[in-house]
């Protein structure tokens, strides 16, 4: 088994800081030694790596990603093979997509044409959660047979999207209650799609087409209705663990919090684009450019009547929010954003970003938001507690999978289409942005998959995970 020694770097856990030097045997990390051991104890390898000045954390957990998604009239434009490939350059070695059923369509189907889109396409581990786009006696059952038999223990419902995805109340109680009986967690897109609908239709009527109207026809205010709406229905269900994803908006965090006092099961995830984009200095760009920044829920405004980016950098710091992931839907410009122009609502809804979250929000630790053991146990280890993949993934530890980033806090990253961009889209929504650290180093189950600004991957290395239930519950 080849055997790789990973010295003199800094090794980061939710917990704290430590200088040791990690032993990778085959695709597991088999020890990890203080400093002065491996020389002490004659510890030899194939391959030294020397981290000296950098850190070592777990590999990153995307646990939103929409690969090849058909939506808008289109589809996602990276398939498993580039949008992986992506991942890795970013320091994410497991995506968790979301395979899709929709009304009239059977569970287990959806399912199977998702592992085929996946299977020996992937250069870094995947797993799935189920969407549940039509609820009924057949798919409820197929909830259970999910979670028993094939690690899916997760499912995500849409208050949104009326006539696409949407379920209704009754709907939504049913798959909770469902859930309270199988272990599984209920994700939720919160907010509220009818009146939605009714404000999208009286813009368009006013012939208020641009692309900034898509957030101002998305108010925050039913991003926080929904959410309180799917804590009951949880609350009622029994205490279901519930899961609110891509949340933009200080109300929906204030729902939240509050429920969290209350003792209840409900956890909450933000994405880069809700902590640093505003409807002003991207949404409302001149033309059509807006397009670009186009996602559900939306950008929201910087003069808004709440502080939307403070609020949630406070609720990461606070654990209201336990993850961050992406939401990474990419579209390019050409033949797919512009499908909307003159209807701001056939936009489809997406930003590519599962390549530079764990470059984003460790910004967020520069700019004095966030910890670095904060930005570990958000992006990496968390999302493998929240969603049964601990401690096989998120955590540098022997015994667990070698997925493991080498970080380079001494160097800087340039974001855009012409610097660092790897994913398949024809522009980048982080164009110019530059980031205070780099992602250095890359191992997927042992094998590394970037290094010196290559990618050494292989189509075909990531392995499907079967996931187990949360381990915040079980
Ligand atoms: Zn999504």
């Amino acid at each position: 088994m080849a055997r790789t020694l990973i010295v003199n770097g800094t090794i980061i856990s939710p917990t704290g800081l430590s200088a040791g030097d990690v032993l990778v045997e085959g695709e597991t990390i088999a020890a990890i030694f203080q400093p002065g051991q491996v020389a002490a104890l004659g510890v030899t390898a194939d391959r030294t790596i020397d981290a000296k000045g950098k850190y070592i954390i777990p590999g990153g957990i995307d646990v939103h990603t929409h690969m090849e998604l058909p939506f808008g009239g289109t589809e996602a434009s990276d398939t498993f093979e580039t949008g992986s490939n992506a991942a890795a350059w970013g320091g994410i070695t497991t995506i968790v997509d979301m395979a899709l059923q929709r009304y009239g369509e059977n569970v287990q189907d959806g399912l199977a044409t998702w592992h085929r889109k996946a299977e020996g396409n992937c250069s870094i581990d995947y797993a799935f959660h189920q969407i549940i786009g039509g609820i009924d006696e057949q798919s409820l059952k197929d909830m259970t047979y999910l979670v028993e038999h094939e690690g899916v223990t997760s499912f995500k419902l849409f208050m949104a999207y009326p006539g696409v995805f949407y379920s209704d109340d009754g709907q939504i109680l049913r798959a909770m209650q469902t859930a309270s009986e199988n272990g599984a967690v209920i994700m939720m897109h919160a907010e509220n799609g009818i009146a939605i609908d009714v404000l999208v239709a009286q813009h368009l009527a006013r012939r208020e087409t641009d692309p900034k109207y898509h957030s101002i026809s998305r108010p925050s205010l039913l991003e926080g209705e929904a959410t309180h709406r799917a804590i009951v229905l949880s609350k009622v269900a029994g205490n279901v663990p519930l899961y609110i994803v891509h949340m933009s908006a200080a109300e929906a965090l204030d729902e939240v919090a509050q429920a969290q006092n209350e003792g209840l099961n409900v956890f909450a995830e933000t994405c880069p684009q809700y902590l640093y984009m505003t409807l002003e200095d991207h949404l409302a760009q001149p033309g059509f450019e807006g397009a670009k920044y186009v996602c559900s829920p939306p950008i929201r405004s910087k003069h808004d009547h709440r502080h939307h980016h403070k609020d949630l950098w406070k609720g990461l710091r606070m654990n209201e929010l336990a993850i961050v992931s992406t939401d990474h839907c990419p579209f390019c410009m050409k033949d797919q954003k512009e499908l909307g122009m003159g209807d701001f609502s056939k936009i489809p809804n997406g930003i590519a970003g599962v390549e530079h979250r764990m470059e984003l929000i460790y910004q967020g630790v520069v700019l004095g938001e966030i910890s670095l053991e904060r930005w570990v146990e958000t992006c990496c280890t968390t999302p493998a507690r929240m969603f049964g993949m601990y401690p096989k993934k998120g955590i540098i530890a022997p015994g667990s999978d070698a997925d493991i980033v080498i970080w380079d806090p001494n160097s800087k990253t340039k974001i855009g289409i012409n610097d660092k961009h790897h994913m398949n889209t024809d522009h980048s929504a982080w164009e110019g942005t530059v980031i205070d650290g780099k992602v250095d180093t890359v191992m997927s189950r042992g094998m590394i998959v970037m290094e010196n600004d290559k990618f050494t991957g292989r189509k075909g290395h990531g392995k499907y995970v079967r996931r187990g239930l949360s381990q915040y519950l079980h």
